[in-house]
């Protein structure tokens, strides 16, 4: 039976603030645009962001000063040339999203309100409350209803057509059915979100599982800077659900099992509000030297008691739901438990500043785009600063979204064929036939718990390359899976199983990269090399997969900028 060939101006994967805001822009400009989500839009995980988005709009604030907390939390990694275009448009961006329809808290005199975030020099981070993600992704999913978006639900997107240095399509099926389709497309965009999940204890979504990624590396493309994974400093304990940067932000302490407000030794200017791989350094070092709390000594405590039960229902609403709900504890009154949870993606698929994506180091990609998470631009280089990627999704989705208008009419149109879902069909039928031993839960808890243990917050020569050695053997029993569940109807075994693939591809990335940068550098903490290496490694990892899937690495040279590299201290 044919495949139905769908064709589009553009087609965008991923329906969280980066696709939405990107596929309001193209259809505004009167282009024909599908947006293929997994999830239903408002689940993305957008809608998640609890703490707020930066933007520089105080007098006692400048766009300087947000470019040059972004550089220096990046650890001088980040791209300054993005860096200044983020920066210098974010306050436009706060107040378009106003006018689309956010509300966002104000201050008694009508202002909107600001709350300070890790690692920056002044209160910058806008809110809604603490559902700051979920108030604009609501905003902008309507937007872009309203002009006429197509937006395809609970759709898998499993390859892309990449041929000749151009991509012209995605190849998808309905998660209802498996219903396949080909989307062919003059210009394609990625906006699929981040890749937390590969870790056991992780802020993120079930569905953050880094497809996009994987997709694209399949295709011989790179992917950068894959070993600077963020660990946030609050995760409740066991869990590492989030507990917001607006906890510290608000004036949370953290203590130890001696009562002591630790981060006094480790960031004595800005204490709690350090950067965030300083402060989740500071927690495990602490629980390593055996001041931990909770009954398995695995925590700290995060203090809020002082701010008076009016000001955490002001600010803080859902965060006390959550500790309430997942840990019993009313952080009204007393502390809660929290530790270290991977919580975010710097690395991703490399793109100019633009959105263009990158074929290697010189040459792009025809008609292919990425924003948002997914991405490498890079705004955040070794470590992102709190409230920076709800600004990143955003304003790179619009942004991109008006590269792409720009470039259509330029583009031409490939014409999809049936063979374009041979790639698809083939994963599709290998995993519902195969008989194997191994279980997609089985083999995803091996991975995420030895990520965990082995490229975490404090990595080594020796855990890495034990981890190298985990991830390859993983993959080698990955060909032996079996699901149990081989109908056509919402089969979550199968989706399930796909995503698995993905994640065991991406964290090779990951390790491979983390095992060949000697150096410490943001969220990249090598015990065996603790300091920065300016030298050696002020580049980017440009990583590539082969057909055996091999990784090999290659650098990309940063794009410097006004900012000279200093010694990053808090
Ligand atoms: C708990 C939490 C709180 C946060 N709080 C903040 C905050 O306060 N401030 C801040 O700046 N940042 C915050 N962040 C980070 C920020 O929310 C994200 O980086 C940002 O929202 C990512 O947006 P995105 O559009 O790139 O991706 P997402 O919103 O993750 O969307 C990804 C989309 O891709 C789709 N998708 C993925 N794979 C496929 C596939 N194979 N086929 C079809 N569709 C697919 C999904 O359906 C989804 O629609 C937080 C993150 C977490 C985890």
């Amino acid at each position: 039976m044919s495949i139905p060939i769908y064709t589009y101006d553009a087609v965008i994967v991923g329906s969280g603030l980066a696709g939405s805001a990107a596929a309001r822009e193209l259809k505004q400009a009167g282009k024909n645009v599908a947006v293929i989500t997994k999830l239903h839009p408002l689940r993305s995980h957008s809608g998640a962001a609890q703490g707020g988005i930066n933007a520089a709009l105080s007098d006692v604030d400048s766009i300087e000063l947000h470019e040059f907390d972004t550089v220096k939390g990046a650890d001088y990694l980040a791209d300054q040339d993005a860096v200044e275009l983020m920066c210098q448009k974010a306050p436009e961006t706060i107040r378009w999203a106003e006018r689309m329809g956010a509300a966002f808290s104000r201050t008694d005199d009508g202002k909107i309100a600001q709350r300070p975030f890790g690692g920056q020099s002044s209160p910058r981070a806008c809110f809604a409350k603490d559902r700051t993600g979920l108030t604009l992704l609501q905003t902008i999913y309507e937007q872009a209803l309203r002009v006429g978006v197509d937006f395809i639900d609970e759709w898998y997107a499993a390859d892309i057509i990449y041929e000749d240095g151009k991509v012209s399509g995605v190849v998808a099926f309905n998660i209802r059915n498996q219903e396949k389709a080909i989307f062919n497309a003059k210009a394609v965009m990625f906006a699929t979100g981040g890749y937390a999940r590969a870790f056991k204890i992780s802020s993120n979504a079930h569905a953050n599982t880094g497809d996009g990624l994987s997709i694209v590396a399949r295709h011989g493309l790179p992917l950068e800077d894959m070993e600077f994974v963020q660990f946030h400093p609050s995760g409740l304990s066991g869990s590492g659900i989030l507990i917001s940067e607006a906890a510290r932000g608000e004036g949370g302490k953290l203590l130890n099992s001696e009562g002591e407000r630790f981060m006094e030794r480790y960031a004595p200017n800005k204490l709690e509000l350090a950067s965030r791989d300083v402060v989740a350094r500071a927690i495990i070092n602490e629980i390593r030297e055996g001041r931990g709390v909770g009954p398995r000594k695995d925590a700290v405590y995060i203090d809020l008691t002082h701010l008076g039960k009016e000001k955490i229902m002001e600010r803080l609403p859902e965060l006390r739901d959550l500790a309430i709900t997942f840990l019993g504890l009313d952080m009204i009154k007393e502390p809660i438990l929290i530790s270290a949870t991977a919580h975010y993606s710097m690395g991703g698929i490399p793109v100019d500043i633009d959105g263009h994506v990158r074929k290697n180091n010189d040459a792009l990609v025809e008609g292919f785009y990425a924003a948002g998470e997914c991405a490498c631009v890079s705004v955040h280089g070794a470590n992102r600063l709190g409230a920076n990627s709800v600004l990143e999704a955003l304003l790179f989705g619009r942004h991109v979204g008006q590269s792409m208008v720009n470039d259509i009419e330029t583009l031409y149109l490939r014409e999809a064929e049936q063979s374009d879902a041979d790639t698809m069909i083939a994963e599709m039928e290998r995993i519902l036939t195969n008989n194997g031993k191994e279980t997609v839960p089985g083999l995803r808890n091996e991975l995420q718990q030895s990520m965990t243990d082995n490229a975490g917050v404090f990595r080594t020569e020796e855990t890495l390359s034990k981890q190298v050695e985990i991830v390859k053997e993983l993959r080698k029993r990955f060909e032996n899976i079996r699901i149990d569940d081989k109908s056509k109807i919402f089969n979550t075994d199968l989706q399930e199983a796909i995503e698995l693939g993905h994640m065991l591809d991406y964290a090779l990335f990951i390790v491979e990269s983390a095992l060949a940068r000697k150096e410490s550098r943001g969220a990249h903490y090598r015990e065996d090399f603790t300091t920065r290496d300016d030298e050696a490694f002020m580049k980017h990892t440009m990583a590539y997969m082969d057909a055996n899937g091999e990784i090999s690495l290659d650098y990309m040279a940063v794009t410097p900028g006004k900012f000279e590299p200093q010694e990053r201290t808090y």
